[in-house]
């Protein structure tokens, strides 16, 4: 990307002429596609000319969020899905068949642990590894390991996985590194500059912002040589390596599986991200200002954000990290109620959802982790304390004030 980041989003759109000299993309609604020449709509079906056919393989308006995340992901070509989890659904859908293995992190946003448990059911097995240590990755590779899957930084508890040798293990090995970048945002990171070969978003997080739309994103970072992977289909190998992956993807998890991102929502996710730069910025500075708050503070236990000095890997955040994201999560002394504390609160909304312009807060345990159980939330680390907070944009003197009010009452 030449331009800067938000330039970059802002000038995407007009790339390529649209109509009336719109400064947005329009939304394209129609679900099917016509051609004056039969002959036409023949090639297009057999990819000798480019073009859209219907609506659940590919629309003008979600192609143009594609091109947005691909260049804010410095990546090759993007597939947009309904949500983050038809995104990462996606990849056993399209990539993975039974008998495969997949290395995914122990550290897991709960919903992506669900996935896992399904996918094992279908013949795919699945082993969790603590993935803040790339020996504990190496120690659970097999012949049949065909991808390893992290977030960069743990939904909730903060753990940020060894990603530099996890990619440099992968890139090795020919085994397919993705990561969930949810939690940085593409602002925050590349998983490109690790080696990972795709990198998911949802898009109903940080990337739109406003809580008010739900999608989902692949993209291929061009860092993964597909030729190295065992599962493409002949048909798709029609094709320049470099593009197997997405056609791959394309083909087998959005065309047949269905879960693609409207045209309307795709305007939105587009509109959000103008201002992502800006909200990140102030989100985070407001996430370590109030974690640094929290720690300091009698009545709080451990405090879990990787801008603190005391998390384990805040060197490797520093150094891999444009700022160490909007979510912490924390224990408060034994003695005080949880729920007590968030009734306490007067700005925070006790809701789940991240990177929203609100802040939002939960007890984890009570809540997203509930389904899990006991033992499930001890072995990954989930206190039944717990309580994340996804920060906001409020100002931060009202954000600050308030906390401390509330911790103030116990
Ligand atoms: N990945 C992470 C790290 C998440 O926290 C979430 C949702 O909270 C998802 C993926 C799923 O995204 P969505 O809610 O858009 O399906």
């Amino acid at each position: 990307m030449a331009k800067g980041f938000t330039t970059t989003i802002l000038h995407s759109d007009r790339q390529s002429p649209i109509e009336h000299g719109s400064v947005h993309k329009p939304i394209h609604t129609s679900v099917t596609y016509g051609y004056g020449d039969a002959r036409e709509l023949a090639a297009v079906f057999q990819s000798r000319q480019s073009g859209y056919r219907y609506g659940r393989q590919g629309n003008p308006t979600v192609s143009a969020l594609e091109v947005k995340i691909t260049q804010m992901e410095l990546g090759v070509a993007s597939l947009c899905f309904a949500s983050g989890m038809a995104a990462i659904g996606a990849l056993p859908v399209g990539l993975l068949k039974a008998g495969d293995h997949v290395i995914s992190s122990k550290f897991l946003f709960g919903n992506t642990s669900n996935l896992w448990q399904t996918t094992t059911d279908l013949g795919i097995a699945v082993s969790y590894a603590d993935v803040t240590d790339v020996e504990h990755v190496l120690a659970q590779i097999t012949p049949a390991t065909r991808m390893v899957f992290v977030e960069t930084i743990a939904n909730p508890r903060t753990q940020v996985a060894d990603l530099e040798k996890i990619g440099a293990l992968c890139q090795e090995r020919g085994i397919l590194f993705v990561v969930d970048n949810t939690m940085t945002s593409p602002y925050l990171f590349s998983p490109k500059q690790v080696g990972a070969g795709l990198s998911i978003n949802s898009l109903t997080k940080a990337i739109s912002g406003h809580g008010d739309v739900l999608g989902g994103c692949i993209t291929d970072t061009g860092a993964y040589d597909w030729s190295r992977f065992p599962n493409i289909a002949t048909n798709i190998k029609k094709q320049p390596p470099a593009m197997w992956g997405i056609a791959q993807l394309r083909a087998k998890a959005l065309r047949d599986f269905g879960g693609c991102l409207s045209p309307d929502a795709a305007h939105q996710v587009a509109i959000g991200a103008e201002t992502m730069a800006l909200r990140i910025e102030r989100q985070c500075s407001n996430a370590a200002q109030l974690a640094e708050l929290l720690s300091a503070h009698p009545n709080v236990g451990q405090v879990y954000y990787p801008g603190l000095t005391s998390h384990p890997q805040h060197a490797l955040s520093a150094r891999l990290f444009k700022a160490h994201g909007s979510i912490f999560s924390f224990e408060l002394k034994p003695e005080i109620d949880p729920y007590d504390f968030l009734n306490a609160l007067s700005l925070p909304i006790s809701a789940t959802h991240l990177g929203d312009n609100r802040t939002l807060i939960l007890p984890v345990a009570q809540t997203i982790f509930y389904e899990m159980g006991p033992e499930r939330r001890a072995e990954m680390d989930i206190a039944e304390s717990l309580i994340r907070v996804s920060v906001g944009i409020e100002d931060t003197a009202d954000l600050l004030a308030d906390f401390a009010q509330a911790l103030e009452r116990f």
